[in-house]
Order: structure tokens, then C-alpha cells, then sequence
């Protein structure tokens, strides 16, 4: 059923590799046509190619918005070469067969990356009659066979060149390969729209046969739109296959942009951790380091220089620590390279915004987990802005604007008789920008600008509070407790005061508040409602 290759259409944007397999399909007989700039490139390096524009009897017009929108173009493309009828349409309207495409589209995608770009110019790169031909061709794909990319031409040239036709498994893998361009090039279109629009895209319409649930925004069909794949040796354990996808909307000073400087393979965990290990940094004042283990900080602080800062965070908990990754938010220099370089200690990976060539040479150059020690660079760490965030469920996928709002302390509440004095407001602040990377139900203990003692992912919140005060241990004493969501019950308020906590920030918003807050008046505690819950499950 396999057609002949006998006459190939080429309309191409991008003309890398194009002589070569126009060459060699000359060689193998193939009449080759071509629109305006493709046909010049092929006959300025001596090849026979005939213009599309004689062929239909119609000159490019419009500076090039109409090429190739012509019947004698589609009936070419979408003819079924075992439909009687349809041979006969084409010899009744003096239409030839086309059994190969090359197509590839204006560069709209490149053309919107320069942010500088005109809105007018932008329009006139989203090609017409590119995605019109490359969809016939690929619904016809039964007879047709179509290069919507410079990689292909090698694989159709080799059928080509032994069969003088290509394998009909071959066209469906080229139809689908087609669609999955076209479908990115208007997701590109569709993203460019919502970004021009500003952040509120109208709902698309539903598609039809669907029920009433609400269709999907374009917002979130852009973000979702995914570009390069990584494969990754596996996930969570390794008998789960696993890769990692970049979002075509991402910034370039996205995480899953960073730059790996040194190290090993990146592993599924390494990402998940460096990514909370990044945002905790990101949220904390400057210089910080944190220190994370299974997607919670076992440590983080804050001091004058980042060499305390790092030796504070290890010392939250040390034990942690070992094998633990590092997010920083400030460039990481020698002197924090020295403190981990330590003997005794482990570390899996550091990202941070730069890295001091002296740090690189020492966190580099001794052996072990040097060799390995994985070293990523972020470049700028820009404040977040709410940017959606996915996370799947059974069949489905659910999506939310991250919480990654700056802090609102001039919002907060103290709700007790006593006052917190200024360096106990000080550290409230800490500890609340520290609480909620922490998994719920989270509670931190901080003192000295530094993580104390960690409670998180425990199911009731009292369990969290023993854990938090049992890691600080004599550190509790004088330092202050952070809740991501209210005490639902006082039974936190005695364990607390009990070990010496001196001040309390919470969201607060229980039916009980009340009690808890007397609990809080009897020990002299004063505590603060920050008004916003900090829930991450
Ligand atoms: P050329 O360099 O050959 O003049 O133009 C090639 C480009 O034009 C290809 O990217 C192709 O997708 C695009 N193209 C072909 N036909 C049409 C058409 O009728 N309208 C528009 N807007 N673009 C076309």
C-alpha cells in the first residue's frame, strides 16, 4: 500500500541539513518542489526544484501569509492514493501527488524568547500554511510521508534509498511526532497570549462530549507544557523508573534550569531536596544556609558571615546532617567550603546562587565525597511570586499557586498580655519563615537565628511539639516555637513553657484560641497570630 516517493513538497523555516537530503532524494529520483526561500536555497546550490507558486498558478502574497494555501497544494497532500475518486479529482484538476513533506515552522518560539520583541512581529512569525500542510500530511500519513524536523530526514532518506518508499510504521511515528509539534507550536502561541493578557486568561471553551466540570485554562495548559526530558537513573527506590521534565515557561533562573558544575548524576531525591533546599534559602535573610533531609530541614540559619552561618545550621542537628543536601542564598565561599570539608562530615549536594572558585577547589579536590559532592549554580534567586505548582493524584492532577509569598509581619497580632522584646520578635520572624518548608503538622523551635529542634510530618500536632522540643533539647531554653497551623487544643502551651520557650508565633483561628492563649498568659509566654497557615503535605 506503501506509495512510490515520487515528488517531495519542502517548506522549511530551519534549513539545517536540508541540502544533503535534498541531494540525495534528487539521486533517488524525487521531484522536489518548494515556496519562496526554501525553492532559492536548493537551486542557489544547483539543485532542480520547481516553484510552488508556478505550480499553482497563484504568486506568495501577503508577505508570505499566503504560500502554500491552495487546493492543488492539500488535494496533493490529502489525496488516498487507493480512492479511485480521489486520483480522479486529481487528474480532472491537473493536481499532483506529493508522497513526501518537509516542513518545519517559522520560528515563533525563538522570535518571543527576546523579551524586546513587538507584539506585531511577534504575530507574523505564527506560520499559516506550515501547520495546514504538516497536518494534511500527517492525516494522510497512510500515503504521505512527513519531516517536521532536521533529525528525521536520516532514517526516511535510508527507506528512501533501499525501497524508494518508507514503511507504513515509519509514517504513523512521523504523524505523531507531527502532531506533537504542532500542538507544542500553539501552546507556545497560547502562552505568549496569556503572557501579553496579563495573568487572567479567558477559560477556553469545553471540548465538546466533555461533562460540566470546568475546562482547563490556558494558564495552566501553558505551564504544564513540558519541553526536555531527563532521564534519571530511577526514582524514590530503584525499581521506579523516573525522569525529569522542564516546564517551556520556566525562567531561566528556575531550579530545573541550574547549572551542575560538579558531581554526580542528579538523582530523583537530590532534585526533590535541592528544590526545598533552595526555597528555604530563598526565604530566609541573608547569609543563610539550610540543611535538608527528606525534604525537611534538619538545620538552617542565618548570621553575620556565611561560615557561621553553616556551622549554626550544621550544629542544629548534627547527626542529620551527614548525607544531608544544602541550599544557600548567597555565592558560597571558601570559608563554608573549609567548615564542610571537615573530616566527619557528608554532604550529597549545595545549591546556591555561585559558587567562589576557591570554594569549588576545595569542596572538589579531596577525595571520597569530593569526587561526588554535587554542586549546582541558580544564578539569580528572584523573590516568589505564587507561580503554579502541580502534584498528581490517581488519574488526575491537582494544581495551586505556590506558597512562597513574602511573610506579612505587619499583619501579625500579639494576643497575650507580655510583649515579645525586639530580639524575640526578631527570631518569631525567623522561625516562621523557617516552619512552613517543614511537612505538617510543623513545629519549630529556633534560637540565636538558627533551627533548634524540627517536629514534622507527625499526625497530631503534641507529637510534633515533643519531637521539636526532645531535638532541641537545652537549645529550647530562651528560644522561640513556630506552628504552621493553630494548637487545637493548650496541651502544647505546658510542654513548651516546660522547656524554656519564650515566645510562640502561630496562625491562630481555633475554636479553642481563647484557652490557648491563657495557657500562654500563665506562663508569661507572649505569643503572636500571624493570620495565614502555613499547611505543606
Ligand atoms: P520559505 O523560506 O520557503 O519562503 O518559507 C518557508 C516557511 O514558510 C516554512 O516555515 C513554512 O512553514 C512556511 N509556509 C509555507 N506556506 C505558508 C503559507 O501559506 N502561509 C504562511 N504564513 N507560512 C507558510
Amino acid at each position: 500500500l506503501s506509495p512510490p516517493i515520487k515528488r517531495a513538497l519542502i517548506s522549511v523555516s530551519d534549513k539545517t541539513g536540508l541540502l544533503d537530503f535534498a541531494r540525495s532524494l534528487v539521486t533517488c529520483g524525487v521531484e522536489l518542489f518548494s515556496t519562496g526561500g526554501t525553492r532559492k536555497h536548493l537551486a542557489d546550490a544547483g539543485l532542480p526544484v520547481r516553484d510552488v507558486a508556478d505550480y499553482t498558478g497563484f504568486p506568495e502574497m501577503m508577505d508570505g501569509r499566503v504560500k502554500t494555501l491552495h487546493p492543488k497544494v492539500h488535494g496533493g497532500i490529502l489525496c488516498r492514493h487507493d480512492h479511485p475518486e480521489d486520483m480522479k479529482s486529481l487528474a480532472d484538476h491537473g493536481i499532483l501527488s506529493f508522497e513526501l513533506v518537509v516542513v518545519n515552522l517559522y520560528p515563533f518560539e525563538k522570535t518571543v524568547a527576546n523579551p524586546d520583541v513587538a507584539i506585531e512581529a511577534a504575530i507574523e512569525q505564527i506560520d499559516i500554511g506550515g501547520p495546514s500542510m504538516v497536518r494534511s500530511a500527517a492525516k494522510n500519513h497512510a500515503f504521505v510521508t512527513l519531516a517536521t524536523d532536521a533529525s528525521q530526514y536520516e532514517t526516511i532518506l535510508q527507506q528512501i534509498e533501499t525501497h524508494g518508499r518508507t514503511t507504513p510504521e515509519l509514517r504513523r511515528q512521523l504523524a505523531g511526532a507531527a502532531f506533537a509539534r504542532t500542538s507544542q507550536y500553539d501552546t507556545a502561541i497560547a502562552a505568549y497570549f496569556a503572557k501579553i493578557l496579563g495573568s487572567s486568561p479567558l477559560p477556553l471553551p469545553p471540548s465538546p462530549g466533555t461533562d460540566h466540570r470546568s475546562p482547563v485554562t490556558s494558564a495552566d495548559a501553558v505551564t504544564l507544557h513540558l519541553t526536555h526530558r531527563t532521564p534519571l537513573r530511577y526514582g524514590e527506590n530503584p525499581h521506579q523508573s523516573a525522569d525529569l521534565y522542564a516546564f517551556a515557561d520556566a525562567p531561566s533562573h528556575a531550579f530545573v534550569n541550574a547549572e551542575q558544575l560538579h558531581g554526580k548524576e542528579l538523582s530523583y531525591n537530590n532534585l526533590l531536596d535541592l528544590d526545598a533546599a533552595l526555597a528555604i534559602a530563598k526565604a530566609l535573610p541573608r547569609p543563610a544556609v539550610a540543611v535538608l533531609k527528606h525534604n525537611n530541614p534538619c538545620g538552617a540559619a542565618t548570621a553575620a558571615t556565611l561560615g557561621e552561618a553553616v556551622a549554626k545550621a550544621w550544629d542544629g542537628d548534627p547527626l542529620s546532617a551527614f548525607g544531608s543536601v544544602l541550599g544557600v542564598n548567597v555565592p558560597v565561599d571558601a570559608a563554608m567550603a573549609e567548615y564542610l570539608s571537615e573530616p566527619g562530615k557528608f554532604i550529597e549536594a549545595i545549591v546556591a546562587p555561585e559558587f567562589h572558585p576557591d570554594a569549588i577547589r576545595i569542596l572538589t579536590t579531596k577525595p571520597k565525597w569530593r569526587d561526588n559532592v554535587r554542586l549546582l549554580r541558580v544564578g539569580e534567586l528572584p523573590v516568589g511570586h505564587g507561580a503554579r505548582q502541580f502534584r498528581q493524584i490517581d488519574g488526575g492532577m491537582l494544581a495551586q499557586n505556590a506558597d512562597d509569598l513574602p511573610d506579612e509581619p505587619s499583619e501579625w497580632k500579639v494576643v497575650t498580655q507580655v510583649q515579645p522584646t525586639p530580639e524575640l520578635h526578631h527570631e518569631l520572624r525567623f522561625a516562621w519563615a523557617a516552619c512552613r518548608f517543614v511537612k505538617s503538622n510543623a513545629i519549630v523551635v529556633s534560637n540565636n537565628g538558627a533551627l533548634a529542634g524540627v517536629g514534622a510530618g507527625q499526625m497530631s500536632r503534641v507529637d510534633s511539639v515533643e519531637i521539636a522540643l526532645k531535638k532541641a533539647g537545652e537549645k529550647a531554653r530562651g528560644g522561640v516555637l513556630a506552628s504552621d497551623a493553630f494548637f487545637p487544643f493548650d496541651d502544647s502551651i505546658g510542654p513548651a513553657a516546660a522547656a524554656g520557650i519564650a515566645a510562640i508565633i502561630q496562625p491562630g483561628g481555633s475554636r479553642r484560641d481563647e484557652e490557648v492563649i491563657a495557657a500562654c498568659n500563665k506562663h508569661g509566654i507572649p505569643m503572636i497570630f500571624t493570620g495565614r497557615r502555613h499547611f505543606r503535605h
